[in-house]
């Protein structure tokens, strides 16, 4: 059993067209690990300390946070204790238009974490194998929408029929999952990139006044890798497997229910975006509680599907990391504030991981 905070990272993206045009004024500055942004009405500044502070503002800057940079340091890291038997997640947090889905799955050829990390997944797997080790790997892809869950990887049948939702059940071993979840055994990063890229293009259509459906969904990217080691004590054959559940999400945008979602419809899929972020805030609250003041406090992870699925990674047997998304402009300043604080707390948590083993003879 090893003990470790869960690994908390801020990205702050460039200024995108509009806000250059408004005469966007820049409110978030890095120096190392610290994000400090200025308050362009109050002139405060407030000031964070996170595992990193990534910086991706300006090109130009020589600490400048490549998707390549972003990548070794806060995902790489995961990928390793993947391979020991460890379950990993990092997902992505912040408002509308920050980052989320530039950082997760990246756009052409900036290719977010979640491609990188297949990719050298595969690559590693490939150079590693012998006859001894062998590794199979099993993906799912789902998006919780509305507090349904709908899998990604199945298409909709020739009418265009919406399936039934998913429901989420508790193994009393293995904890939460998603019942009737299509699971596909992939053998390449291209098979990955295939099934990649039918669930991104399922995910976000529908687009609605200022927020698209993706904004409003949290997506779920599941890889469970299992490695079996075949070892030969006195003649005798024993395998030994190590299974890691890796988790890559892309949350729902984090901006409370806006002047765009009036009613009817609209209302109710802000609401429950709320419902599952909110409940999330609450986890992530009372988990940071639980381990300063080292007693048990009531987590709430049913209240919500998503943390009801996420609840090994975020309280239990996981190595976690989660990545603010922020944005520079001054426009944005109570959001990004509140991102900032959110980042802050999922710090204090500290995630109790295990590695996954099983021998038998
Ligand atoms: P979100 O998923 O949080 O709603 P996106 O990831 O879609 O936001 O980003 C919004 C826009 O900003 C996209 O056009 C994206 O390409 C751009 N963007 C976001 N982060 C960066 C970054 N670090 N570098 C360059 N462009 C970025
Ligand atoms: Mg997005």
């Amino acid at each position: 059993m090893e003990n470790s905070a869960v690994t908390v990272a801020v990205r702050v993206r460039p200024l995108n067209s509009r806000e250059k045009i408004e005469n966007g004024q820049q409110v978030i500055f890095m120096d190392n690990h610290t994000t400090t942004i200025h308050h362009p009405d109050s002139k405060q500044s407030y000031s964070f300390t996170y595992d990193f502070s990534f910086c991706s503002f300006d090109k130009t800057d020589p600490n400048f946070a490549s998707q390549q940079v972003v990548y070794e340091k806060l995902a790489r890291p995961l990928l390793e204790r993947a391979f020991e038997g460890f379950n990993t997640c990092l997902f992505a947090y912040g408002q509308t238009g920050s980052g989320k889905s530039y950082t997760m799955m990246g756009y052409g050829e900036e290719a977010g974490m979640t491609p990188r990390f297949c990719e050298e997944l595969f690559s590693r797997v490939t150079n590693s194998q012998n006859k001894d080790v062998t590794c199979h790997l099993e993906m799912s892809y789902f998006e919780v929408y509305n507090e349904k869950i709908h899998d990604l990887l199945v298409v909709k049948d020739e009418q265009g029929q919406k399936r039934l939702p998913l429901r989420v059940r508790e193994h009393p071993l293995f904890g939460p999952y998603v019942e009737d979840l299509s699971t596909n055994v992939v053998s390449s990063y291209a098979d990955i990139q295939g099934w990649l890229e039918l669930g991104n293009k399922q995910r976000a259509t529908a687009a609605t006044g200022m927020n698209d459906k993706s904004s409003r969904s949290h997506s779920v990217f599941t890889l469970v890798m299992t490695q079996t080691k075949t070892e030969f004590v006195e003649e005798e054959e024993h395998d030994h497997t190590i299974t890691s559940r890796i988790n890559l999400v892309d949350l729902a945008g984090s901006e409370r229910c806006s002047s765009a979602q009036t009613s009817g419809d609209r209302l109710r899929e802000g609401a429950s975006i709320n419902k599952s972020l909110l409940t999330l805030g609450k986890v992530i609250s009372a988990l940071s509680e639980q381990c300063q003041s080292r007693k048990k406090v009531f987590t709430p992870y049913r209240e919500s599907v998503l943390t009801w699925l996420l609840k090994e990674s975020l309280g239990g047997n996981s190595k976690t990391a989660m990545i603010a998304t922020l944005s520079p402009a001054a426009s944005n300043v109570e959001e990004t504030l509140s991102t900032l604080r959110y980042a802050r707390q999922a710090r204090m948590i500290i995630n109790v991981a295990k590695v996954n083993e099983d021998t038998n003879a």
